[in-house]
Protein backbone atom coordinates (compact mmCIF):
# COMPACT_ATOMS: atom_id res chain seq x y z
CA UNK A 1 0.00 0.00 0.00
CA UNK A 2 1.19 3.25 -0.97
CA UNK A 3 2.33 6.08 1.48
CA UNK A 4 -0.94 8.12 -0.17
CA UNK A 5 -3.26 5.43 -0.70
CA UNK A 6 -2.73 4.44 3.63
CA UNK A 7 -4.12 7.67 4.27
CA UNK A 8 -7.15 7.73 1.89
CA UNK A 9 -9.39 5.85 4.85
CA UNK A 10 -8.51 8.82 7.47
CA UNK A 11 -8.90 11.51 4.73
CA UNK A 12 -12.33 10.68 3.09
CA UNK A 13 -13.05 10.55 7.26
CA UNK A 14 -12.54 14.12 7.41
CA UNK A 15 -14.53 14.84 4.61
CA UNK A 16 -11.86 15.69 2.38
CA UNK A 17 -12.70 12.86 -0.59
CA UNK A 18 -15.84 13.75 -1.00
CA UNK A 19 -16.48 17.83 -1.58
CA UNK A 20 -18.23 19.33 -4.26
CA UNK A 21 -15.65 21.30 -6.08
CA UNK A 22 -15.27 25.20 -4.72
CA UNK A 23 -15.80 28.20 -6.27
CA UNK A 24 -13.50 31.04 -4.70
CA UNK A 25 -14.22 34.74 -4.55
CA UNK A 26 -12.66 37.50 -3.73
CA UNK A 27 -12.77 37.93 -0.06
CA UNK A 28 -14.13 41.15 0.65
CA UNK A 29 -12.55 41.40 4.12
CA UNK A 30 -9.30 41.21 2.51
CA UNK A 31 -8.90 44.73 1.43
CA UNK A 32 -9.94 45.99 4.70
CA UNK A 33 -7.28 43.47 6.70
CA UNK A 34 -4.45 43.95 4.40
CA UNK A 35 -5.08 47.60 4.19
CA UNK A 36 -3.67 48.12 7.38
CA UNK A 37 -0.15 48.64 6.04
CA UNK A 38 2.74 47.74 8.36
CA UNK A 39 4.66 51.32 7.73
CA UNK A 40 1.80 52.57 9.64
CA UNK A 41 1.50 50.70 12.30
CA UNK A 42 3.90 49.95 15.62
CA UNK A 43 6.42 47.69 17.09
CA UNK A 44 5.08 44.76 18.24
CA UNK A 45 4.88 44.79 21.84
CA UNK A 46 7.40 42.81 23.92
CA UNK A 47 6.98 41.49 27.30
CA UNK A 48 9.50 40.01 30.23
CA UNK A 49 8.42 37.58 31.62
CA UNK A 50 8.22 38.31 35.48
CA UNK A 51 10.99 36.12 37.32
CA UNK A 52 10.89 35.61 41.64
CA UNK A 53 14.64 36.13 40.85
CA UNK A 54 15.54 38.79 38.00
CA UNK A 55 18.96 38.61 36.79
CA UNK A 56 20.96 42.12 37.13
CA UNK A 57 20.86 41.15 33.34
CA UNK A 58 17.84 41.49 33.15
CA UNK A 59 16.56 44.65 31.92
CA UNK A 60 19.42 46.01 29.64
CA UNK A 61 18.99 42.63 27.81
CA UNK A 62 15.32 43.67 27.05
CA UNK A 63 16.32 47.56 25.95
CA UNK A 64 18.93 45.96 23.99
CA UNK A 65 16.08 44.12 22.09
CA UNK A 66 14.10 47.02 21.91
CA UNK A 67 16.82 48.87 19.75
CA UNK A 68 17.55 45.92 17.46
CA UNK A 69 13.95 45.66 16.72
CA UNK A 70 13.73 48.98 16.00
CA UNK A 71 16.31 48.63 13.27
CA UNK A 72 14.88 45.78 11.86
CA UNK A 73 11.70 47.96 11.60
CA UNK A 74 12.98 50.60 10.09
CA UNK A 75 14.97 47.76 7.64
CA UNK A 76 11.31 45.90 6.51
CA UNK A 77 9.07 48.62 6.14
CA UNK A 78 11.22 50.38 3.33
CA UNK A 79 10.43 47.37 1.03
CA UNK A 80 7.39 46.62 2.55
CA UNK A 81 4.82 44.01 1.06
CA UNK A 82 1.49 44.93 2.20
CA UNK A 83 1.69 48.55 0.50
CA UNK A 84 0.27 47.94 -2.86
CA UNK A 85 -2.91 46.85 -2.82
CA UNK A 86 -5.29 46.07 -5.65
CA UNK A 87 -9.00 45.38 -5.36
CA UNK A 88 -9.52 43.54 -8.43
CA UNK A 89 -8.31 39.81 -7.66
CA UNK A 90 -11.33 38.15 -9.18
CA UNK A 91 -9.92 34.25 -7.91
CA UNK A 92 -11.22 31.33 -9.20
CA UNK A 93 -10.30 27.72 -8.14
CA UNK A 94 -12.38 25.05 -9.43
CA UNK A 95 -11.57 21.15 -8.32
CA UNK A 96 -12.44 19.05 -10.92
CA UNK A 97 -13.08 15.31 -10.36
CA UNK A 98 -13.41 14.95 -14.30
CA UNK A 99 -10.85 14.00 -16.17
CA UNK A 100 -8.67 16.75 -17.27
CA UNK A 101 -10.95 17.09 -20.76
CA UNK A 102 -8.06 19.18 -22.41
CA UNK A 103 -9.15 22.61 -21.06
CA UNK A 104 -6.50 25.22 -21.72
CA UNK A 105 -8.03 27.38 -19.13
CA UNK A 106 -6.45 27.75 -15.91
CA UNK A 107 -8.90 27.00 -13.09
CA UNK A 108 -6.32 29.06 -10.84
CA UNK A 109 -3.33 31.33 -11.30
CA UNK A 110 -0.93 29.60 -8.50
CA UNK A 111 -1.31 26.68 -6.40
CA UNK A 112 0.66 26.05 -3.23
CA UNK A 113 1.42 22.83 -1.59
CA UNK A 114 1.71 22.88 1.63
CA UNK A 115 0.17 25.04 4.30
CA UNK A 116 2.84 25.26 6.75
CA UNK A 117 4.63 28.41 7.43
CA UNK A 118 6.65 28.91 4.54
CA UNK A 119 3.20 27.86 1.87
CA UNK A 120 1.30 30.09 4.17
CA UNK A 121 3.71 32.99 3.85
CA UNK A 122 3.82 32.81 -0.11
CA UNK A 123 0.00 32.77 -0.16
CA UNK A 124 0.15 35.77 2.10
CA UNK A 125 2.68 37.52 -0.24
CA UNK A 126 0.50 36.70 -3.69
CA UNK A 127 -2.66 38.07 -1.37
CA UNK A 128 -1.15 40.86 -0.25
CA UNK A 129 0.40 42.02 -3.68
CA UNK A 130 -3.03 41.21 -5.44
CA UNK A 131 -2.49 41.77 -8.93
CA UNK A 132 -5.40 39.39 -10.02
CA UNK A 133 -3.15 36.76 -9.35
CA UNK A 134 -6.14 33.95 -8.01
CA UNK A 135 -4.67 31.26 -5.58
CA UNK A 136 -5.31 27.97 -3.61
CA UNK A 137 -3.58 26.23 -1.03
CA UNK A 138 -3.39 22.50 -0.78
CA UNK A 139 -2.75 21.08 2.49
CA UNK A 140 -2.88 17.51 3.51
CA UNK A 141 -3.25 17.57 7.03
CA UNK A 142 -6.86 18.67 8.63
CA UNK A 143 -4.91 22.00 9.74
CA UNK A 144 -2.39 24.58 9.03
CA UNK A 145 0.53 24.90 10.39
CA UNK A 146 2.40 22.01 10.73
CA UNK A 147 5.70 21.87 12.41
CA UNK A 148 3.76 24.60 14.67
CA UNK A 149 1.54 23.29 17.27
CA UNK A 150 -0.01 25.13 20.49
CA UNK A 151 -1.82 23.41 23.26
CA UNK A 152 -4.15 24.87 25.61
CA UNK A 153 -4.01 23.59 28.90
CA UNK A 154 -4.62 24.09 32.88
CA UNK A 155 -2.61 26.55 34.45
CA UNK A 156 -1.80 28.46 37.83
CA UNK A 157 -4.19 30.71 36.13
CA UNK A 158 -6.79 28.62 34.93
CA UNK A 159 -5.60 27.55 31.54
CA UNK A 160 -2.89 28.92 29.31
CA UNK A 161 -1.20 28.21 25.49
CA UNK A 162 2.12 26.17 25.22
CA UNK A 163 3.70 25.30 22.10
CA UNK A 164 4.86 21.82 21.57
CA UNK A 165 6.52 22.40 17.98
CA UNK A 166 8.70 25.68 17.29
CA UNK A 167 8.36 28.18 20.15
CA UNK A 168 10.91 30.34 19.60
CA UNK A 169 11.85 33.61 17.52
CA UNK A 170 14.94 35.96 17.46
CA UNK A 171 15.37 40.03 17.63
CA UNK A 172 17.54 38.85 14.52
CA UNK A 173 14.56 37.06 12.73
CA UNK A 174 13.73 40.03 10.36
CA UNK A 175 10.94 38.03 8.66
CA UNK A 176 8.92 36.83 12.00
CA UNK A 177 9.69 40.10 13.47
CA UNK A 178 7.44 41.64 10.75
CA UNK A 179 4.97 38.72 11.03
CA UNK A 180 4.44 39.52 14.36
CA UNK A 181 4.19 42.95 13.71
CA UNK A 182 1.79 42.53 11.10
CA UNK A 183 -0.71 40.53 12.70
CA UNK A 184 -0.42 42.49 15.90
CA UNK A 185 1.09 39.29 18.12
CA UNK A 186 2.91 40.23 21.36
CA UNK A 187 6.10 38.63 22.65
CA UNK A 188 7.97 37.87 25.64
CA UNK A 189 11.03 37.13 26.40
CA UNK A 190 12.48 33.73 27.59
CA UNK A 191 13.65 33.91 31.02
CA UNK A 192 17.71 32.91 31.54
CA UNK A 193 17.23 33.97 34.95
CA UNK A 194 19.35 31.75 37.55
CA UNK A 195 21.85 28.98 36.97
CA UNK A 196 21.74 26.86 34.20
CA UNK A 197 22.69 22.91 35.08
CA UNK A 198 24.87 20.47 32.43
CA UNK A 199 24.50 16.78 33.51
CA UNK A 200 27.47 14.66 32.19
CA UNK A 201 27.52 11.09 31.38
CA UNK A 202 30.06 9.97 34.41
CA UNK A 203 27.44 11.56 36.84
CA UNK A 204 28.28 15.23 37.32
CA UNK A 205 26.18 18.12 37.40
CA UNK A 206 27.63 21.27 36.56
CA UNK A 207 26.17 24.87 37.62
CA UNK A 208 26.70 27.23 34.69
CA UNK A 209 25.64 30.77 34.26
CA UNK A 210 24.03 32.19 30.85
CA UNK A 211 26.43 32.73 28.17
CA UNK A 212 29.20 30.27 29.68
CA UNK A 213 30.07 26.92 29.69
CA UNK A 214 29.96 24.25 32.14
CA UNK A 215 33.98 23.50 32.22
CA UNK A 216 37.04 23.82 34.12
CA UNK A 217 39.63 26.33 32.77
CA UNK A 218 41.39 23.82 30.33
CA UNK A 219 38.26 22.10 28.59
CA UNK A 220 36.82 25.75 28.17
CA UNK A 221 39.86 26.98 26.82
CA UNK A 222 39.75 23.92 24.23
CA UNK A 223 35.85 24.93 23.45
CA UNK A 224 36.64 28.67 23.16
CA UNK A 225 38.95 28.03 21.10
CA UNK A 226 37.14 25.80 18.59
CA UNK A 227 34.04 28.04 18.64
CA UNK A 228 36.56 31.14 17.60
CA UNK A 229 38.11 28.73 14.30
CA UNK A 230 34.12 27.66 13.71
CA UNK A 231 33.62 31.34 13.31
CA UNK A 232 36.23 32.14 10.92
CA UNK A 233 35.53 29.54 8.97
CA UNK A 234 32.18 29.66 8.62
CA UNK A 235 33.09 33.56 7.30
CA UNK A 236 34.33 31.60 4.15
CA UNK A 237 31.05 30.09 3.36
CA UNK A 238 28.62 31.81 0.88
CA UNK A 239 24.83 31.64 1.52
CA UNK A 240 23.73 31.63 -2.02
CA UNK A 241 26.83 29.65 -3.33
CA UNK A 242 28.17 27.58 0.02
CA UNK A 243 29.25 24.87 -2.62
CA UNK A 244 32.26 27.51 -4.37
CA UNK A 245 33.90 28.47 -1.34
CA UNK A 246 37.70 27.19 -1.82
CA UNK A 247 37.75 24.65 1.02
CA UNK A 248 33.72 23.38 0.08
CA UNK A 249 35.32 19.76 -1.34
CA UNK A 250 36.91 19.18 1.59
CA UNK A 251 34.64 20.21 4.33
CA UNK A 252 31.56 18.52 2.44
CA UNK A 253 33.24 15.01 2.78
CA UNK A 254 34.14 15.09 6.74
CA UNK A 255 30.94 14.45 9.25
CA UNK A 256 30.81 17.01 11.66
CA UNK A 257 31.93 14.57 13.87
CA UNK A 258 35.21 13.88 11.87
CA UNK A 259 35.64 17.47 12.04
CA UNK A 260 34.69 17.86 16.04
CA UNK A 261 37.55 15.03 16.69
CA UNK A 262 40.31 16.81 14.65
CA UNK A 263 39.35 20.31 16.57
CA UNK A 264 38.00 19.89 20.30
CA UNK A 265 40.81 17.48 22.44
CA UNK A 266 38.71 17.04 25.59
CA UNK A 267 36.42 14.25 25.90
CA UNK A 268 33.59 16.94 28.42
CA UNK A 269 33.66 19.00 25.19
CA UNK A 270 33.30 17.02 22.66
CA UNK A 271 30.17 15.32 24.61
CA UNK A 272 28.69 18.56 25.27
CA UNK A 273 29.45 20.03 21.98
CA UNK A 274 27.58 16.64 20.74
CA UNK A 275 25.04 17.14 22.96
CA UNK A 276 24.01 20.85 21.42
CA UNK A 277 24.19 19.47 18.28
CA UNK A 278 21.35 17.12 18.87
CA UNK A 279 19.16 20.00 20.73
CA UNK A 280 19.72 21.93 17.58
CA UNK A 281 19.35 20.29 14.93
CA UNK A 282 18.11 16.79 16.12
CA UNK A 283 20.55 14.42 14.62
CA UNK A 284 24.11 13.69 15.85
CA UNK A 285 26.88 15.14 14.15
CA UNK A 286 27.93 11.47 12.55
CA UNK A 287 24.89 12.59 9.98
CA UNK A 288 25.75 15.92 8.59
CA UNK A 289 28.66 17.72 6.78
CA UNK A 290 30.51 19.85 8.12
CA UNK A 291 30.16 22.22 5.19
CA UNK A 292 26.51 22.19 6.27
CA UNK A 293 27.19 23.16 9.31
CA UNK A 294 29.31 25.54 8.83
CA UNK A 295 26.60 27.42 6.35
CA UNK A 296 23.77 26.81 9.07
CA UNK A 297 25.81 28.71 11.58
CA UNK A 298 26.25 31.49 8.97
CA UNK A 299 22.53 31.24 8.00
CA UNK A 300 21.41 32.34 11.70
CA UNK A 301 24.25 34.88 11.87
CA UNK A 302 27.03 32.98 14.29
CA UNK A 303 27.80 30.89 16.48
CA UNK A 304 25.81 32.82 19.47
CA UNK A 305 22.75 32.96 17.58
CA UNK A 306 22.28 29.70 17.27
CA UNK A 307 23.46 27.97 20.17
CA UNK A 308 23.17 30.46 22.75
CA UNK A 309 20.13 31.46 25.00
CA UNK A 310 19.44 35.53 25.49
CA UNK A 311 19.90 38.43 23.45
CA UNK A 312 20.15 37.91 19.80
CA UNK A 313 19.70 34.07 20.06
CA UNK A 314 17.44 31.86 18.11
CA UNK A 315 15.81 31.52 22.11
CA UNK A 316 15.01 34.68 22.53
CA UNK A 317 11.12 35.06 22.23
CA UNK A 318 8.14 33.37 22.47
CA UNK A 319 4.65 34.42 21.41
CA UNK A 320 1.77 35.29 23.60
CA UNK A 321 -0.74 32.64 22.94
CA UNK A 322 2.01 30.50 21.01
CA UNK A 323 3.20 30.85 17.65
CA UNK A 324 0.26 28.73 15.85
CA UNK A 325 -1.27 31.81 15.97
CA UNK A 326 1.01 33.48 13.42
CA UNK A 327 -0.35 30.65 10.68
CA UNK A 328 -4.22 30.50 12.15
CA UNK A 329 -4.16 34.51 11.59
CA UNK A 330 -2.53 34.18 8.21
CA UNK A 331 -4.87 31.66 7.31
CA UNK A 332 -7.57 34.00 8.10
CA UNK A 333 -5.75 37.22 6.27
CA UNK A 334 -5.39 34.72 2.71
CA UNK A 335 -8.92 34.09 3.12
CA UNK A 336 -9.99 30.35 4.78
CA UNK A 337 -11.48 29.63 1.44
CA UNK A 338 -8.46 29.84 -0.22
CA UNK A 339 -7.55 26.51 1.68
CA UNK A 340 -7.99 23.38 0.93
CA UNK A 341 -7.65 21.01 4.07
CA UNK A 342 -7.09 17.18 4.68
CA UNK A 343 -6.05 16.02 1.13
CA UNK A 344 -2.84 16.11 0.09
CA UNK A 345 -1.25 16.31 -3.42
CA UNK A 346 -0.24 13.49 -5.11
CA UNK A 347 0.69 14.59 -8.15
CA UNK A 348 2.31 17.43 -9.85
CA UNK A 349 2.04 16.92 -14.20
CA UNK A 350 3.60 19.27 -16.28
CA UNK A 351 3.54 17.90 -19.55
CA UNK A 352 1.21 20.53 -21.15
CA UNK A 353 3.71 23.34 -22.03
CA UNK A 354 0.90 26.09 -21.00
CA UNK A 355 -0.47 24.82 -17.50
CA UNK A 356 0.35 22.76 -14.80
CA UNK A 357 -2.27 19.93 -13.38
CA UNK A 358 -1.95 19.28 -9.82
CA UNK A 359 -3.81 16.36 -8.41
CA UNK A 360 -4.79 15.41 -5.12
CA UNK A 361 -5.00 11.82 -3.31
CA UNK A 362 -9.26 12.58 -3.40
CA UNK A 363 -8.77 13.24 -7.32
CA UNK A 364 -9.51 16.50 -7.75
CA UNK A 365 -7.27 17.95 -10.21
CA UNK A 366 -6.62 21.84 -10.93
CA UNK A 367 -5.04 23.66 -13.51
CA UNK A 368 -2.67 26.87 -12.89
CA UNK A 369 0.03 28.70 -14.44
CA UNK A 370 2.46 27.87 -11.42
CA UNK A 371 3.05 25.84 -8.74
CA UNK A 372 4.84 26.61 -5.12
CA UNK A 373 6.02 23.39 -3.44
CA UNK A 374 5.91 24.12 0.26
CA UNK A 375 6.98 21.03 1.82
CA UNK A 376 9.85 19.38 3.37
CA UNK A 377 12.30 17.04 1.69
CA UNK A 378 10.89 13.78 2.55
CA UNK A 379 7.24 14.91 1.42
CA UNK A 380 8.16 16.85 -1.77
CA UNK A 381 10.11 12.89 -3.03
CA UNK A 382 6.34 11.45 -2.06
CA UNK A 383 4.88 13.37 -5.09
CA UNK A 384 4.96 12.47 -8.04
CA UNK A 385 6.60 14.63 -10.50
CA UNK A 386 5.28 14.33 -14.39
CA UNK A 387 8.82 14.52 -15.85
CA UNK A 388 10.04 13.47 -12.93
CA UNK A 389 12.48 16.19 -10.99
CA UNK A 390 15.94 16.41 -11.90
CA UNK A 391 18.50 13.75 -11.31
CA UNK A 392 20.23 16.94 -9.02
CA UNK A 393 16.95 17.71 -7.22
CA UNK A 394 16.07 13.82 -6.56
CA UNK A 395 19.48 13.17 -5.45
CA UNK A 396 19.50 15.87 -2.62
CA UNK A 397 15.98 14.65 -1.26
CA UNK A 398 17.79 11.27 -0.89
CA UNK A 399 20.75 13.12 1.24
CA UNK A 400 18.81 15.36 3.56
CA UNK A 401 17.75 13.06 6.76
CA UNK A 402 16.28 14.57 9.76
CA UNK A 403 15.66 13.59 13.63
CA UNK A 404 13.46 12.20 15.39
CA UNK A 405 12.10 13.39 18.95
CA UNK A 406 9.23 13.91 21.17
CA UNK A 407 8.39 17.29 22.81
CA UNK A 408 6.39 17.49 26.02
CA UNK A 409 5.17 20.28 28.47
CA UNK A 410 4.30 19.99 32.13
CA UNK A 411 2.17 23.00 33.70
CA UNK A 412 2.90 23.60 38.01
CA UNK A 413 1.30 25.77 40.13
CA UNK A 414 4.71 27.34 40.93
CA UNK A 415 8.13 28.13 39.31
CA UNK A 416 9.32 25.75 42.41
CA UNK A 417 12.67 26.04 40.06
CA UNK A 418 13.23 29.52 39.96
CA UNK A 419 12.82 29.83 43.96
CA UNK A 420 16.05 27.85 43.92
CA UNK A 421 17.77 30.10 42.12
CA UNK A 422 18.11 27.71 38.54
CA UNK A 423 16.58 29.01 35.37
CA UNK A 424 14.71 25.53 34.03
CA UNK A 425 17.35 24.79 31.04
CA UNK A 426 19.08 21.89 31.91
CA UNK A 427 21.29 20.05 29.05
CA UNK A 428 21.55 16.17 29.52
CA UNK A 429 25.37 15.80 28.00
CA UNK A 430 24.63 11.67 27.18
CA UNK A 431 26.96 9.70 24.92
CA UNK A 432 24.04 7.52 23.77
CA UNK A 433 20.80 9.08 22.60
CA UNK A 434 19.09 6.06 23.22
CA UNK A 435 20.17 4.34 26.04
CA UNK A 436 20.49 5.38 29.78
CA UNK A 437 24.07 7.15 30.03
CA UNK A 438 26.29 6.05 32.70
CA UNK A 439 25.08 8.27 34.98
CA UNK A 440 21.40 6.91 34.76
CA UNK A 441 22.63 3.26 35.13
CA UNK A 442 24.20 4.15 38.01
CA UNK A 443 21.72 6.22 39.88
CA UNK A 444 18.86 3.43 39.14
CA UNK A 445 21.90 0.87 40.61
CA UNK A 446 22.49 2.71 43.47
CA UNK A 447 18.91 3.64 43.77
CA UNK A 448 19.36 7.31 43.65
CA UNK A 449 18.30 8.56 40.84
CA UNK A 450 15.78 7.67 37.92
CA UNK A 451 16.26 6.77 34.05
CA UNK A 452 15.63 10.13 32.69
CA UNK A 453 13.73 10.27 29.30
CA UNK A 454 14.69 14.37 28.17
CA UNK A 455 18.04 15.38 27.20
CA UNK A 456 16.69 18.98 27.84
CA UNK A 457 14.76 21.16 29.48
CA UNK A 458 13.80 24.68 29.63
CA UNK A 459 11.60 27.14 31.87
CA UNK A 460 8.24 27.57 29.70
CA UNK A 461 6.22 30.17 32.18
CA UNK A 462 4.14 32.34 30.03
CA UNK A 463 3.63 35.63 29.59
CA UNK A 464 0.76 35.45 32.63
CA UNK A 465 3.12 34.09 34.49
CA UNK A 466 1.69 30.40 34.22
CA UNK A 467 4.60 28.38 35.24
CA UNK A 468 5.71 25.30 33.31
CA UNK A 469 8.72 23.42 31.79
CA UNK A 470 9.41 22.03 28.37
CA UNK A 471 11.34 19.28 27.60
CA UNK A 472 12.68 17.22 24.47
CA UNK A 473 12.96 13.69 24.73
CA UNK A 474 14.71 11.52 22.16
CA UNK A 475 12.21 9.45 20.82
CA UNK A 476 13.62 5.81 19.45
CA UNK A 477 13.77 4.71 22.78
CA UNK A 478 10.98 5.95 24.90
CA UNK A 479 8.07 6.27 22.34
CA UNK A 480 7.76 2.28 23.13
CA UNK A 481 6.47 2.94 26.70
CA UNK A 482 3.22 3.87 27.22
CA UNK A 483 2.49 7.12 27.60
CA UNK A 484 1.29 7.23 31.41
CA UNK A 485 5.25 5.87 31.85
CA UNK A 486 6.53 8.06 30.27
CA UNK A 487 4.92 10.83 31.69
CA UNK A 488 5.90 9.42 34.90
CA UNK A 489 9.45 9.15 34.20
CA UNK A 490 10.05 12.64 33.07
CA UNK A 491 8.31 14.04 36.54
CA UNK A 492 10.85 11.92 38.13
CA UNK A 493 13.53 13.41 36.11
CA UNK A 494 12.26 16.86 36.75
CA UNK A 495 12.08 15.93 40.38
CA UNK A 496 15.96 14.87 40.23
CA UNK A 497 16.73 18.06 39.71
CA UNK A 498 14.35 20.27 40.97
CA UNK A 499 13.04 18.50 43.90
CA UNK A 500 9.87 16.73 45.50
CA UNK A 501 7.52 19.37 44.02
CA UNK A 502 7.84 18.51 40.25
CA UNK A 503 5.72 15.57 41.05
CA UNK A 504 2.66 17.52 41.20
CA UNK A 505 1.80 18.63 37.85
CA UNK A 506 -1.10 20.88 36.96
CA UNK A 507 -1.37 19.77 33.15
CA UNK A 508 0.97 17.72 30.86
CA UNK A 509 1.01 17.25 27.28
CA UNK A 510 3.73 15.92 24.35
CA UNK A 511 3.81 15.48 20.66
CA UNK A 512 5.83 12.78 19.25
CA UNK A 513 7.50 14.41 15.97
CA UNK A 514 8.54 11.18 14.67
CA UNK A 515 5.05 9.87 14.23
CA UNK A 516 3.12 12.68 12.91
CA UNK A 517 2.07 12.66 9.70
CA UNK A 518 3.50 14.77 7.15
CA UNK A 519 5.50 16.95 9.49
CA UNK A 520 7.82 14.02 10.83
CA UNK A 521 11.12 16.57 10.28
CA UNK A 522 12.39 17.29 13.17
CA UNK A 523 12.71 19.93 13.36
CA UNK A 524 14.14 20.12 10.03
CA UNK A 525 16.39 18.07 7.22
CA UNK A 526 20.22 18.57 7.45
CA UNK A 527 22.18 18.11 4.89
CA UNK A 528 24.34 14.66 5.01
CA UNK A 529 28.22 14.64 3.55
CA UNK A 530 27.99 15.59 -0.65
CA UNK A 531 25.15 17.09 -0.47
CA UNK A 532 25.76 20.54 -0.84
CA UNK A 533 28.49 20.63 -3.11
CA UNK A 534 26.69 17.83 -5.70
CA UNK A 535 22.93 19.68 -5.35
CA UNK A 536 22.79 22.83 -3.66
CA UNK A 537 21.60 24.73 -6.51
CA UNK A 538 19.04 22.09 -6.74
CA UNK A 539 17.16 22.80 -3.65
CA UNK A 540 15.45 26.56 -5.27
CA UNK A 541 15.76 26.14 -8.87
CA UNK A 542 12.53 26.25 -10.44
CA UNK A 543 11.76 23.21 -11.98
CA UNK A 544 10.25 24.41 -14.88
CA UNK A 545 7.02 26.05 -13.38
CA UNK A 546 7.00 24.57 -10.32
CA UNK A 547 8.61 26.79 -7.66
CA UNK A 548 10.36 25.84 -4.37
CA UNK A 549 9.38 26.90 -0.50
CA UNK A 550 10.15 25.42 2.48
CA UNK A 551 12.54 26.23 5.68
CA UNK A 552 14.68 23.68 4.17
CA UNK A 553 15.13 25.76 1.24
CA UNK A 554 16.17 29.19 2.73
CA UNK A 555 19.26 30.69 3.05
CA UNK A 556 18.52 32.89 6.11
CA UNK A 557 18.00 31.00 9.50
CA UNK A 558 18.33 27.69 7.53
CA UNK A 559 15.57 25.31 9.91
CA UNK A 560 13.82 27.81 11.63
CA UNK A 561 10.22 29.90 10.97
CA UNK A 562 12.46 33.13 9.70
CA UNK A 563 13.80 30.69 6.93
CA UNK A 564 10.51 29.05 6.58
CA UNK A 565 8.79 32.79 5.63
CA UNK A 566 11.73 33.85 4.07
CA UNK A 567 11.55 30.89 1.51
CA UNK A 568 7.50 31.63 1.26
CA UNK A 569 8.03 35.48 -0.08
CA UNK A 570 10.87 34.58 -1.91
CA UNK A 571 8.91 31.80 -4.08
CA UNK A 572 5.99 34.17 -4.61
CA UNK A 573 8.51 36.28 -5.75
CA UNK A 574 9.60 34.26 -8.62
CA UNK A 575 6.11 33.67 -9.50
CA UNK A 576 4.97 37.23 -9.48
CA UNK A 577 8.39 37.71 -11.59
CA UNK A 578 6.55 35.21 -14.36
CA UNK A 579 3.05 36.52 -13.94
CA UNK A 580 3.26 40.18 -13.21
CA UNK A 581 6.92 41.38 -13.46
CA UNK A 582 6.65 44.70 -12.05
CA UNK A 583 5.21 43.68 -8.65
CA UNK A 584 7.81 43.49 -5.66
CA UNK A 585 6.89 41.71 -2.60
CA UNK A 586 9.98 42.83 -0.54
CA UNK A 587 12.30 39.35 0.23
C1 LIG B 1 9.65 20.21 17.78
C2 LIG B 1 10.09 21.36 16.91
C3 LIG B 1 10.63 22.48 17.51
C4 LIG B 1 11.00 23.57 16.72
N1 LIG B 1 11.45 24.72 17.33
C5 LIG B 1 11.62 25.84 16.60
C6 LIG B 1 11.83 27.09 17.25
O1 LIG B 1 11.83 27.18 18.48
N2 LIG B 1 12.02 28.19 16.46
C7 LIG B 1 11.96 28.14 15.10
O2 LIG B 1 12.12 29.18 14.45
N3 LIG B 1 11.74 26.96 14.47
C8 LIG B 1 11.55 25.82 15.17
N4 LIG B 1 11.24 24.64 14.56
C9 LIG B 1 11.28 24.59 13.08
C10 LIG B 1 9.99 25.20 12.47
O3 LIG B 1 8.87 24.56 13.01
C11 LIG B 1 10.03 24.99 10.97
O4 LIG B 1 11.18 25.64 10.45
C12 LIG B 1 8.84 25.58 10.22
O5 LIG B 1 7.63 25.39 10.89
C13 LIG B 1 8.80 24.89 8.85
O6 LIG B 1 7.71 25.37 8.10
P1 LIG B 1 7.50 24.83 6.62
O7 LIG B 1 6.27 25.48 6.10
O8 LIG B 1 8.74 24.99 5.83
O9 LIG B 1 7.28 23.25 6.76
P2 LIG B 1 6.13 22.42 7.47
O10 LIG B 1 5.74 23.05 8.75
O11 LIG B 1 6.62 21.01 7.55
O12 LIG B 1 4.89 22.52 6.47
C14 LIG B 1 4.74 21.68 5.34
C15 LIG B 1 3.26 21.41 5.14
O13 LIG B 1 3.07 20.59 3.99
C16 LIG B 1 2.05 19.64 4.27
N5 LIG B 1 2.19 18.53 3.33
C17 LIG B 1 3.10 17.51 3.35
N6 LIG B 1 2.91 16.72 2.27
C18 LIG B 1 1.87 17.26 1.56
C19 LIG B 1 1.21 16.90 0.34
N7 LIG B 1 1.57 15.83 -0.36
N8 LIG B 1 0.17 17.67 -0.10
C20 LIG B 1 -0.21 18.78 0.62
N9 LIG B 1 0.38 19.17 1.76
C21 LIG B 1 1.42 18.41 2.22
C22 LIG B 1 2.27 19.28 5.73
O14 LIG B 1 1.12 18.73 6.31
C23 LIG B 1 2.62 20.65 6.29
O15 LIG B 1 1.46 21.34 6.72
C24 LIG B 1 10.87 23.52 15.31
C25 LIG B 1 10.33 22.38 14.72
C26 LIG B 1 9.95 21.31 15.50
C27 LIG B 1 9.33 20.10 14.84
Amino acid sequence: MSFFSSLLKRNEKAGGGDEAPVFIENGDALSTETGQSASTKTTGAIATARSPAPSPSATPRSSAVGLSLASAFKKITTGDLLTELHPSNHGVAAGTDEPDAGSKSPSVSVVIVGAGLAGLAAAHSLRCANQGISLLVLESSDRVGSRIVTRDLESSNGRDFWDLGAQWISGSQIHMMQLVDQLDLQMYTQTDAGTHLAHFDDGRKVAFEALTHPFSSMTKLDYTTFISKVEKLRLEVSLENPEDCPMAREWDSVTLEQFRKQHIWTAAAQQYFDAQIKLVFGVPPSEMSTLFFLFVISSAGGWHSLFEMGSETAREFRIKGGTQRVCEILADKINRSYLKLGDPVVSINQSDSELVTVQTLSGKRYRCERVIVALPPKYTAKINFSPPMTMERDGLLQRMPSGNSLYFVVTYKEAFWQKQGFSGYVIRVTSSANKPSQSEAETTENGAGPQIPFTALFDATTMDQSPALSGKVEATKWRQIPIEERKVAILKGIEFYFGVEAMEPLDYAEVDWGTESFCSSYPSCVFAPGAITGYFQALKTPFQRVHWAGEETTVRWFGFMDGAVYSGKRAAQEVLNELRPDVVVGV
